[in-house]
């Protein structure tokens, strides 16, 4: 499910994980009422950030955008994460060769 005009080219990233809110409204005669009665159920994003917990309630719209912002997110860490792999061994070699420079003179 695409749309044929992005509302917005911004790269959007977030982290935590989709989750289902199951609630009673307390009106009576809802379907979610009474001991045997169905919950209402949304999608909401649960993440917590700087130590804080977020529970962000979704409309079904939502949900695409927020999977690929997950998605997304986790594809960018795990590219940080090859980059560093990348850095240790250049900062290694670099380490090395000053070493072996030394040890020559
Ligand atoms: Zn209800």
């Amino acid at each position: 499910m695409r749309c044929a005009l992005p509302t917005t080219t911004k790269q959007r990233y977030l982290r935590g994980s989709l989750i289902t809110l199951r609630r009673r409204c307390g009106k009576p005669g809802c379907r979610c009422a009474g001991k045997d009665g169905v919950p209402h159920e949304s999608p909401a994003l649960s993440c917590a950030i700087d130590g804080k917990s977020h529970v962000i309630t979704l409309a079904p719209a939502d949900v695409p955008l927020v999977t690929a912002a997950l998605r997304d997110y986790h594809a960018e860490q795990e590219r940080l994460e090859k980059a560093c792999s990348a850095g240790i061994q250049w900062l290694r070699g670099r380490v090395d060769q000053r070493r072996a420079k030394r040890s020559a003179s």
